[in-house]
């Protein structure tokens, strides 16, 4: 009898306060784990200096992000500091049909949305050392005027409530150590699943 692995890839949701470093885990996650796919959004936010479109986002205009919703096309949406942010549906659910690992990277609306549909995904938080952390590396990143960093810290706090809503809770106190607790995790997660 051989061993055989179950046709559906992981969906794997990493959320996490603006601040936490999801964006540079995620780069280095990618280097690190080639095999996993990662899922570009959708988002009605100016590009930042140096994002790419269709590599960072999908910028879209709010009429043309409207539209996506109407048709059907995002998996999820919400609206976050005064910006849209979506996840294009065809492309998670094709990769995850072929036996790929998705990862999403959005914030607490959209996961729970994610939740009702794909309740077997995992989900992740990922969490700053502290708060005091959390406001230098908002204010550090230097991209955003004095209100949006309060915003954003409003934000966070929020989101921050929600973190009981996920089943694991990664801290990024360093980048290389939160990207290993996050490939055990999508290992134990994978052998869980597999079946003999
Ligand atoms: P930023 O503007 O810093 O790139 O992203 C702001 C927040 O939106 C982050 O918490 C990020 O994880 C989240 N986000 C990015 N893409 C999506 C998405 O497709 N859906 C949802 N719900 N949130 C997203």
């Amino acid at each position: 009898m051989g061993i055989q692995k179950s046709g559906k890839g992981l969906l794997i949701v990493l959320s996490g306060p603006s601040g936490a470093g999801k964006g540079t885990v995620c780069s280095a996650l990618r280097r690190q784990a080639p095999e996993v796919v990662y899922s570009v959004s959708a988002t009605t936010r100016q590009p930042r200096e140096g994002e790419v479109d269709g590599i960072n986002y999908f910028f879209k205009s709010k009429e043309e992000f409207k539209r996506m919703i109407e048709e059907g096309e995002l998996l999820e949406w919400a609206r976050y500091v005064d910006n849209y942010y979506g996840t294009p549906r065809r492309f998670v659910e094709d990769r995850l049909a072929e036996g790929k690992n998705v990862l999403l990277e959005i914030e607490v609306q959209g996961a729970r949305q994610v939740k009702e549909h794909f309740p077997e995904g995992v989900f992740i938080f990922l969490l700053p050392p502290s708060m005091k952390e959390l406001y230098a590396r908002i204010r550090g990143r230097g991209t955003e005027s004095e209100e949006v960093v309060e915003d954003r810290m409003t934000a966070a706090r929020k989101e921050l409530d929600q973190v009981h809503q996920y089943d694991y809770v990664v801290v990024n106190d360093e980048v290389a150590k939160a990207c290993q607790r996050i490939r055990s995790i999508m290992m134990a997660e994978q052998s869980r699943r597999e079946r003999i």
